[in-house]
Order: C-alpha cells, then structure tokens, then sequence
C-alpha cells in the first residue's frame, strides 16, 4: 500500500469484551483488560502516525452486540475506505 492509499483509509478500533463480558479468564487476567490495553496503544500509535482513528470503547464499559456495530458505524461510516481491527485474545490451552 502507497503513502496516497494509506492516507484515505480509516482505522476503527475495538476492543473485546468490556464491562459485564470479561471474555477469556485465566490466572486472574482477563481478557477485556488486555485487549483495551493492546486497542488503546494502537490507538496512540495509528494517530501519531497521522492515520485516521476511533475506538469502540476507552472504559471498562459493556457493549452488546448491537451496540458494537452502531459504535463502528458512527465512526466513519461504512466504507470500503474503513478497516475495522477488533481485538481478542484467547484463552489457549497447555497444548496449544
Ligand atoms: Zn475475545
């Protein structure tokens, strides 16, 4: 991808989980705590970049289904020009 075509694109953001979803839980972590971590560095990092750039969620905040679509839709819109980056983390097991 050229410098012009990154220019056009939009990044929206979404970390999984949140609020009453936890999502995966193990040793006491939990899964909607590091994919907020993780989504709010991207965050950071695409805006530096001077890349356009939102996010689902900044708070430990529950957002159903619904929710998370509509809160991607008002980013930008929907647009081929829109790259939707949602992040999870799982779980794993002792063999995986
Ligand atoms: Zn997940």
């Amino acid at each position: 991808m050229n410098n012009e075509n990154r220019a056009t694109k939009k990044v929206v953001i979404d970390p999984g989980h949140g609020g009453s979803d936890s999502g995966a839980v193990g040793n006491n972590k939990l899964e909607k705590d590091y994919t907020l971590l993780i989504s709010k560095y991207m965050y950071d990092r695409f805006r530096d970049l001077g890349i356009p750039v939102a996010i689902t969620r900044e708070e430990d905040v529950t957002l159903s289904p619904t929710d998370r679509t509509n809160s991607i839709l008002s980013k930008f819109g929907d647009s081929k020009d829109v790259i939707v980056i949602s992040n999870h983390i799982n779980s794993g097991g002792r063999d995986a």
